[in-house]
C-alpha cells in the first residue's frame, strides 16, 4: 500500500497555517507532508480546495508557498520584520490566477466559484490569499509556535491554549511531570 496522503496534521486552522502545517513533527523527528504530487493532490482535497491531478511543478509552487509562509509565522511570533522575498512570493501567489465567484440561477439562485487558472494554482492563490489577512490583519497577535516538545506546528490560539493539539498537550504535562519527579 503506498501512502497517498503524506500525513500531515489538519487542525482546522486558517488554510495558510494548515499548508505551513505540511511540515511537521513525528516523535521530535522531522517529516515532510508534501512528498510528492499525490500528497499534494490528496492534501488539496482534504482542505476541499480541490479535487485533482497535481505536477511537479505545481508540487514545487507550493512547497515555495509553504516555506514562505512559515518563515513569514516564525518572523511574526518572534515579533521580528517579515522577510521581503516571502512578501513578494505570497502576493505572486494572491494576485494570479483571477478568482471570483459567479451566480448561478438554476436549478436555485446560488453560487459557483470560478477561476482563469488552474486548479492548482487557483488553489494556492486562495492559500496566499489567507496568508495576506493573516499576517495582515489582527488575527497575527493570536498565531502561536507550539509548545509541545519536539512540535514545529503553527495554530491559532482560541483562550489559554498553548499547543497545537490535546496529543501535544499531553506530552507537554508529562514531560513536565517527568522533569519534576527527576528533579525531587
Ligand atoms: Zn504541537
Amino acid at each position: 500500500m503506498t501512502d497517498v496522503s503524506g500525513g500531515a496534521p489538519l487542525l482546522g486552522e486558517p488554510l495558510s497555517i494548515e499548508l505551513a502545517n505540511t511540515t511537521y513533527a513525528v516523535r521530535g523527528h522531522p517529516r515532510e507532508g508534501l512528498e510528492t504530487p499525490q500528497h499534494l493532490g490528496t492534501w488539496l482535497q482534504d482542505v476541499r480546495l480541490a479535487i485533482t491531478d497535481v505536477d511537479a511543478v505545481e508540487l514545487a509552487a507550493a512547497v515555495a508557498l509553504r516555506d514562505a509562509i512559515r518563515r513569514l509565522a516564525t518572523a511574526t511570533v518572534d515579533a521580528e520584520p517579515l522577510p521581503r522575498d516571502a512578501v513578494d512570493l505570497v502576493n505572486r501567489h494572491a494576485a494570479t490566477p483571477a478568482r471570483w465567484r459567479e451566480l448561478r440561477a438554476h436549478p436555485q439562485p446560488g453560487t459557483v466559484a470560478r477561476s482563469a487558472g488552474g486548479d492548482v494554482a487557483t488553489a494556492l492563490s486562495e492559500i496566499a490569499a489567507d496568508a495576506v489577512d493573516l499576517f495582515g490583519g489582527p488575527r497575527r497577535h493570536d498565531l502561536r509556535a507550539c509548545q509541545g516538545p519536539g512540535c514545529v506546528l503553527y495554530f491559532i490560539r482560541s483562550g489559554r491554549r498553548e499547543w497545537c493539539s490535546h496529543g501535544c498537550g499531553n506530552r507537554a504535562r508529562a514531560a513536565r511531570h517527568y522533569a519534576r519527579t527527576r528533579a525531587t
